[in-house]
């Protein structure tokens, strides 16, 4: 059984069709990358998805539950969480306040702790920043925090909107690497992002959306392996990858 199976999803925003009839699947520890080009409309998948967004259609089944008609906190006490665009970590609060409102469904001290200690042992950096505020973290920082955090909270399927944006080719290289140690632990990654290569190089399979349809899918090796597809949908020169 799949951890996150999307049936027929759609995003509207009035008029506005953003994501029309989408289905996929993420399976337990798996990364699945949600390609494509701007205003693809990732972020509105994602948002809908989480229960953030009031036009969205469709079946958002974890762990064989329909949790698609509830409001997004219960969405998040199921186990599907997000690390949304931008990171929304809170500045004035510390690295570990930061990690705590991440653990807030977690019932308990030991539980707490198992959570902060999750998330430091995937980003050791946080644990020597843990008393720093959130606004005095680099992007990198950040991210890490904003990853860390969705870890925080025991997630069974945690979707990502473009984490990559505005790190270093470093950081992302970092960033990812602890997104695929996440997956191998058994939690189901759904990445979107427009960084091609970043993402190839840690996905096991991929969803290319184009004005908010899937228009090819297949694993990672068969998707980069495919000129056409990297450079009609993608945007990517056979050249590009692995550089
Ligand atoms: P990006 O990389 O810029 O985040 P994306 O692939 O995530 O792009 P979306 O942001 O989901 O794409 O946008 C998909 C479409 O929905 C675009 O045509 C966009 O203009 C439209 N859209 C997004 N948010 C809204 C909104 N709040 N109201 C109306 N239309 C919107």
């Amino acid at each position: 059984m799949s951890v996150l199976e999307l049936r027929d999803i759609s995003v509207r925003y009035g008029g506005i069709v953003a994501v029309h009839g989408v289905s996929l699947t993420v399976e337990t520890g798996e990364v699945v990358a949600l390609l494509g080009a701007n205003g693809a409309g990732k972020s509105s998948l994602l948002n809908g998805v989480a229960g953030l967004i009031r036009g969205t259609r469709g079946s958002v089944v974890l762990d064989g539950r329909d949790i698609g008609r509830e409001a997004a906190y219960r969405r998040a006490r199921a186990g599907l969480l997000q690390v949304p665009e931008g990171r929304a970590i809170v500045g004035s609060l510390t690295v570990e306040e930061n990690l705590l409102l991440g653990a807030y469904t977690r019932r308990g001290r030991a539980a707490r702790d198992a959570s902060l200690r999750a998330a430091y042992d995937l980003f050791p950096v946080l644990r020597d920043r843990r008393d720093v505020g959130g606004a005095m973290l680099s992007g990198g920082e950040q991210q890490m925090l904003a990853v860390g955090r969705a870890l925080a909270g025991a997630p069974r399927c945690v979707v990502m909107d473009e984490p990559s944006v505005g790190l270093s080719p470093l950081m992302i290289e970092t960033v990812f690497a602890r997104v695929r140690s996440m997956a191998d632990t058994g939690v189901g990654i759904l990445l979107a992002e427009q960084n091609v290569p970043a993402s190839l190089a840690i996905a096991d399979r991929v969803y290319v959306l184009q004005r908010g349809e899937v228009v090819r899918s297949g694993t990672a090796t068969e998707i980069e392996a495919d000129d056409a597809i990297m450079q009609a949908f993608l945007g990517v020169g056979a050249n590009d990858v692995g550089s």
